[in-house]
């Protein structure tokens, strides 16, 4: 498994992000902790019946089953970003799982402005074909940079422990597939 970390890395494809705190027309105020520069971006597939596993790349035994079909059991390949974040409506620090529809509204932003110096409100509605849309609406008052205490919060969230959810041997991905096939 590979993570690389800046989202000048993510490759583009049809992944879509997934955010498992937002109610479909959820809003909520955030604060990112990381400039885009500063993400981890990681490649996985999606097997229904056994979730994420990353992306083994070359060799990968998902990779030369996986199809880009709409429903397809195993997906193909798709890069993903986590972002940290403080969550404003509680103040706990969280982490966005983002996709493609998002990305570049993160990178806009950080041209602009560092993405770590307003707060934004984030907004999930749902896209075609049920998938999950998200979309980022700067909340601009005066500027008022991370605190160096706000920007020590990045700590508080397990951030290795999420990187290597789904992470398997090729050896143990063979395995899962033969289960599947058994059954
Ligand atoms: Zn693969």
């Amino acid at each position: 498994m590979t993570i690389r970390y800046g989202l000048n890395n993510f490759k583009d494809n049809n992944g879509n992000g997934s955010l498992l705190l937002l109610q479909p027309m959820e809003t909520r105020a955030v604060r990112f902790l990381q400039e885009p520069g500063e993400m981890a971006v990681l490649r996985r597939h999606y097997i229904k019946g056994a979730g994420y596993i990353h992306c083994n790349g070359s060799g990968c035994p998902l990779c030369q089953k996986a199809s880009d079909e709409w429903g397809a059991p195993i997906t193909i390949a798709r890069d993903y970003f986590l972002a940290v974040l403080i969550d404003r409506t509680d103040d706990m620090v969280r982490v966005f799982e983002g996709g493609k529809t998002i990305k570049n509204k993160l990178l806009n932003f950080s041209r602009v402005n560092g993405l770590t110096e307003i707060d934004f409100n984030l907004r999930r509605s749902e896209g075609k074909k049920g998938k999950d849309l998200y979309d980022l609406i700067p909340i601009v008052k005066a500027p008022s940079p991370l605190t160096k205490e706000e920007r020590e919060r990045i700590k508080e969230v397990a951030l290795d422990r999420l990187l290597k959810r789904g992470e398997k041997t090729n050896e143990e991905i063979e395995a899962i597939l033969e289960e599947r096939e058994a059954s």
